[in-house]
């Protein structure tokens, strides 16, 4: 828990159950307007918080641990009334639809109107970075984007799903214009992992979002 001086009063969460959500935590707790962060990890927690993020990590192991710490439904609950951005495998999460999911199929939270493929650039030695525009998010100034067994979205099912990113170059097999970060409403969803870099525009973004939706 990190507490800040501030007199926002917003509560951020991160879903800790897998993944890189520690650095999420780290980066929250550089905004002024959060007032405090929550590794959220029980229901009761999760209530607690204003928005919430899931973080990058294996999406197969994240469903599998949140079914077990009974944390699916309330975490679909919860996608579906408060703002919510998923990262990499928390983009997985919180889409409709999966490609290229475990055998046998594995749990989403679903909420977002979109089709994603999970590995789209392959194994890991096809993680890579660059420099992204998305304007609708942080004007001008491009984003450093680092992508690690990255999913993209291959398809927008809703008129309301914003895309507010694209590659801007051909990535293995990848052609530039694919996307890899929508806005629907309350719900934002990036495919590469801004916790990674020092850059909290993205994170300042959604806080301005969770302040925006608990007025
Ligand atoms: N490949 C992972 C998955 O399918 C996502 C990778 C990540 O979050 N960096 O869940």
């Amino acid at each position: 828990m990190v507490a800040s001086e501030s007199n926002a009063s917003v509560v951020l969460g991160v879903l800790a159950l897998q993944g890189a959500f520690i650095e999420h935590i780290h980066i929250l707790s550089t905004i002024p307007e959060v007032k405090e962060v929550i590794a959220v990890r029980t229901e009761e927690q999760l209530n607690s918080v204003d928005a919430l993020i899931i973080p990058g990590g294996e999406s197969t192991s994240m469903a599998l641990i949140a079914e077990r710490c009974n944390m699916l439904e309330p975490l679909r609950k919860f996608v579906r009334a408060k703002p919510t951005w998923g990262t990499c495998a928390g983009m997985i999460m919180l889409a409709n639809e999966a490609t290229g999911a475990k055998k046998g199929g594995q749990q989403l939270l679903g909420g977002l109107d979109i089709c994603v493929n999970r590995n789209q650039f392959g194994s890991q030695k096809e993680s890579f970075d660059t420099m992204l525009h998305l304007p609708d998010a942080l004007g001008d100034e491009p984003f450093h984007a680092v992508f690690i067994r990255a999913p993209v979205i291959t398809s927008v099912k809703s008129d309301t799903v914003k895309v507010i990113g694209r590659l801007e170059k051909k990535i293995g097999q990848t052609d530039p214009e694919t996307i890899v970060a929508v806005r629907q409403d309350k719900l934002l969803a990036t495919a590469f992992h801004p916790e990674l870099t020092r850059d909290n525009r993205l994170h300042s973004y959604f806080v301005r979002m969770a302040l925006e939706y608990k007025q």
